[in-house]
């Protein structure tokens, strides 16, 4: 089956947020590597990674949430050259994150290459929830098993895309990348170079 929408998470997918890390990690009064070493206990448990700060006793800076926006230049290197090749394929393609209205806006303004910007703070609905993905097939207007979803959480995008009927590509790359395994039978690749040979692959049936 041909694969005519690709939606793609934002954190660790396109977005490589290291700097946002060490932003909010100064925004705390903390080096990044103890900000990082609690979200690996959160990945460990899997908690949400705001939870990171009850395990470090710290309150959550305001600037962790609402008050983020990314640059064009904290997308990962291949991230950009994707979005473009997949449209120029006549693909739709979308960004879908559980991101803050701030973030979705920063997206809409930023003249990226994507068609639809679907994140959770428009859909009203958040990653994990089956209904982010059913919205998702809503707002695309296309048959669910023609849908593509990138991401490098398993719990938070490839399992309940798989779940959904949506065909889940694991990116591995960023900490949920590296700590979580991809399930078996799912598509994985690291990096997003990888991905238009993926789609080729999946439309000529092969394995
Ligand atoms: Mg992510």
């Amino acid at each position: 089956m041909a694969v005519r929408t690709v939606f793609f998470d934002v954190g660790e997918t396109l977005i490589d947020e290291e700097r946002y890390w060490r932003d909010v990690a100064a925004a705390a009064g903390v080096g990044p590597h103890i900000v990082w070493a609690a979200l690996g206990k959160t990945i460990e448990r899997g908690e949400e990674h705001w939870q990171l700060w009850r395990h470090l006793g710290i309150e959550r800076p305001a600037s962790a949430w609402e008050g983020i926006v990314y640059s064009v230049d904290d997308f990962y290197p291949d991230a950009l050259d994707c979005l473009r090749a997949l449209r120029s394929r006549g693909l739709l393609v979308g960004l879908a994150g559980n991101q803050s209205a701030a973030l979705e806006g920063w997206a809409r303004s930023a003249d990226l290459p994507v068609d639809l910007v679907s994140g959770s703070a428009s859909l009203g609905v958040r990653k994990p929830d089956p209904a982010f993905f059913s919205a998702l097939v809503e707002v695309s207007g296309t048959p669910v098993a023609e849908i593509a979803y990138v991401g490098d959480r398993v719990d938070n995008d490839v399992l309940p895309a798989l779940a959904a009927g949506v065909v889940a590509i694991h990116i591995r790359r960023g900490p949920w990348g590296f700590l979580q395994a991809t399930p078996s039978g799912v598509e994985v690749i690291d990096s997003l170079g990888e991905l238009p040979g993926v789609l080729d692959r999946l439309a000529s049936g092969s394995s």
